[in-house]
């Protein structure tokens, strides 16, 4: 199973998050779980709008490397522009984890470095992967470990569950 995490922080964030869920099944990359949308603050360069993220589960036949080409096109279909590292863009894609797999490529680390420090990453996987083992730890565990503060700055949006509806 693999793990991707989205995000979106320009224009109508909600479109491009379910636009990426439609592209990634129309590339071959069945999601078969996803979480809630949660809003969050940005994190690293601050001064730009909140963030809308999600987490799905996706089953594939791709390999990894394959399935982040996947991924990147889409991006580049929903027109994904980046004038700076950690600034505004309209729909971004990491692969968090591929079936318990470590990767290391020119391309591609997996697990996803960062993904045990953010929130916005934990949050919504614990939703949907909550036994999920990480380096030795549920991502449960991995997410209450995460300071008050940080948690904090991530919040489930009650409003959009039935917009996330079935894929
Ligand atoms: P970003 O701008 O954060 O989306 O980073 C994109 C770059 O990160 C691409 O050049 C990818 O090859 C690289 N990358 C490394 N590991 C991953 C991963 N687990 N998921 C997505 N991109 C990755």
């Amino acid at each position: 199973m693999m793990y991707v995490a989205l995000g979106s922080n320009i224009g109508e964030r909600e479109r491009y998050l379910f636009g990426a869920l439609q592209e990634m099944e129309a590339a071959g990359l069945h999601v078969t779980k996803q979480s809630n949308v949660y809003e969050t603050a940005p994190v690293g360069y601050i001064d730009q709008p909140s963030f809308y993220n999600m987490v799905v589960e996706v089953e594939t036949s791709l390999g990894a490397e394959d399935a982040l080409v996947r991924l990147q096109q889409v991006e580049r279909g929903l027109g994904r522009e980046r004038l700076f590292k950690n600034g505004p863009r309209t729909i971004d894609l990491d692969i968090l984890l591929y079936n318990g797999e470590y990767i290391q490529s020119k391309h591609l680390t997996v697990p996803h470095p960062r993904m045990h420090e953010r929130a916005f990453v934990l949050a919504p996987l614990a939703e949907i992967a909550p036994t999920l083992e990480v380096n030795g730890k549920t991502v449960r565990q991995l997410c209450d470990a995460l300071p008050e503060s940080e948690r904090r700055d991530v919040v489930r949006l009650q409003s959009l569950t039935s917009l996330v509806g079935s894929v």
